[in-house]
C-alpha cells in the first residue's frame, strides 16, 4: 500500500469511512426493552438508518403503552374499567370494539372456554398479587354467575352487559393486540424486519436478514431450557404456560390461566403455543386451547385455516397440529 500514491490511499479511506458511516452499529439492529402491560417487553428491528429504527421503536413502545391505558382493568380510567363499572349501555371506541368482536368470536368459537367475562374471578384469587387466595366454592360460584361468550352483546360500538357487576378482563387478549399494533407502527415506518416480544406474545415482521427468525419455546417444566425452535417469518407466535404467574401451596400449582367451568385454574396442559397470522388471535387461541387440553384444543387450531399450534399436556407429553410436524 506505501507504494501507492498519496491520493489514492486518501481515496480508499474516504471510501472506507463512507461505508463506516453507512452501516450502523451491529449490522443495523436495534434492540430496546421496556416495561409495559406489567411485562418486560422487548423490541427489535433492522435498517440501516439508526435515527429511522430509534424513532420508529419509540413509537411502537408509544402505541403500547396507549393501548394499555385504553385496555387494562388496573387502570380506573381505562375503556375497560369504565366498561366493567357501567350498570347500562356503554359506548367503547372503535378500536375496542373490535378486540371485543374478536373475543366474543374466540369465546363462542371454543365453547366458552376463552371467557371475555372472567374480571370478578381474577379479582377473588388475586394470582398477580402479593396475597393470593384460593377461594371458598361459594365465592366461586358467585364470580361465575352470569359469566359466558352470551354475558356481553356488542350492537356497532355499544356494549351491553347482561348484569350490571359483570366485570370484563382482556388479560387473555389485549397483550397480543397490543404487539400487533407496536410492529404495525414499525411497518409504517417502513421497517422491513422486526420482532416484537412481550414475554411470549410475539408478532414477526418479514424475514432475520435473509433468515427466517428462530424462536425457541421455552420447557413449561425446565427453566431456561428450550422444549422446540420454530423457524418462522412474518407471522405471530404466542405462548400461554403454566409456570409464569403461579403461587403453590400444600404441593399444589396454582396460576392465573382459569376453566370458566369450575373457576379453578386449568389443569389438563402446561403450556400451548399457537403460530397465527396475527398475535392477537393467536393470544386468545393459545388460552382457550389451554383451557380445553391436549385432545379438544389441538382441535380447535387443527379446524382454523393459517393456525397451527403446539401443547404439552399435563403429563408432559407434546402435542402438534399437523402443520408443525415433522416428517420423522
Ligand atoms: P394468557 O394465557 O394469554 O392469559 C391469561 C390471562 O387471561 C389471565 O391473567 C387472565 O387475565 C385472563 N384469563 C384467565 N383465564 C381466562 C380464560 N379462560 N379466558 C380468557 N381469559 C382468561 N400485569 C401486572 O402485573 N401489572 C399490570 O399493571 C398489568 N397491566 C396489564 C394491562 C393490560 C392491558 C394487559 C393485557 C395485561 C396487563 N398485565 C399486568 C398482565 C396480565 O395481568 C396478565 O398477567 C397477562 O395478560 C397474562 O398474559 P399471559 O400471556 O401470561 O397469559
Ligand atoms: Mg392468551
Amino acid at each position: 500500500m506505501f507504494g501507492r500514491p498519496l491520493w489514492v490511499i486518501l481515496l480508499l479511506l474516504l471510501v472506507a469511512s463512507l461505508v463506516w458511516w453507512r452501516v450502523p452499529a451491529d449490522d443495523g439492529q436495534l434492540s430496546r426493552t421496556a416495561l409495559v402491560m406489567g411485562t418486560l417487553v422487548e423490541i427489535k428491528a433492522f435498517d440501516d438508518e439508526k435515527d429511522k429504527l430509534d424513532s420508529a421503536i419509540s413509537a411502537a413502545f408509544a402505541e403500547m403503552t396507549r393501548l394499555e391505558n385504553l385496555l387494562s382493568r388496573h387502570n380506573p380510567r381505562s375503556e375497560i374499567s369504565q366498561l366493567s363499572a357501567a350498570a347500562g349501555p356503554f359506548t367503547v371506541s372503535q378500536e375496542t370494539a373490535e378486540l371485543l368482536q374478536l373475543g366474543q368470536s374466540i369465546a363462542r368459537r371454543s365453547d366458552g372456554a376463552f371467557d371475555l367475562t372472567l374480571g370478578a374471578l381474577k379479582k377473588l384469587w388475586a394470582i398477580e398479587s402479593d396475597s393470593p387466595q384460593i377461594p371458598t366454592a361459594a365465592q366461586l360460584q358467585s364470580a361465575l354467575s352470569g359469566i359466558g361468550p352470551d354475558a356481553l352483546t356488542l350492537e356497532g360500538l355499544q356494549v351491553q352487559k347482561q348484569q350490571p357487576g359483570l366485570q370484563v378482563d382482556l388479560g387473555g387478549i389485549a397483550k397480543g393486540y397490543a404487539v400487533d399494533r407496536a410492529l404495525n407502527v414499525l411497518r409504517q415506518a417502513g421497517i422491513r424486519s422486526a420482532a416484537v416480544n412481550a414475554g411470549g406474545d410475539i408478532a414477526l415482521l418479514g424475514d432475520r436478514q435473509g433468515q427466517p427468525w428462530r424462536i425457541g419455546i421455552q420447557h413449561p417444566r425446565k427453566n431456561g431450557e428450550v422444549l422446540v425452535t420454530l423457524p418462522l417469518t412474518d407471522c405471530a407466535v404466542v405462548t400461554s404456560g403454566d409456570y409464569e404467574r403461579f403461587f403453590e401451596r400444600d404441593g399444589s400449582r396454582y396460576h392465573h390461566i382459569f376453566d370458566p367451568r369450575t373457576g379453578r385454574p386449568a389443569r389438563l396442559t402446561q403450556s400451548v403455543t399457537v403460530v397465527a397470522k396475527d398475535a392477537a388471535s393467536a393470544d386468545a387461541l393459545a388460552t382457550a386451547a389451554f383451557v380445553l387440553g391436549p385432545q379438544a384444543g389441538l382441535q380447535l387450531l387443527e379446524d382454523l385455516p393459517d393456525v397451527e399450534g403446539l401443547l404439552v399436556g399435563a403429563d408432559g407429553r407434546l402435542f402438534r397440529t399437523s402443520g408443525l410436524r415433522r416428517g420423522d
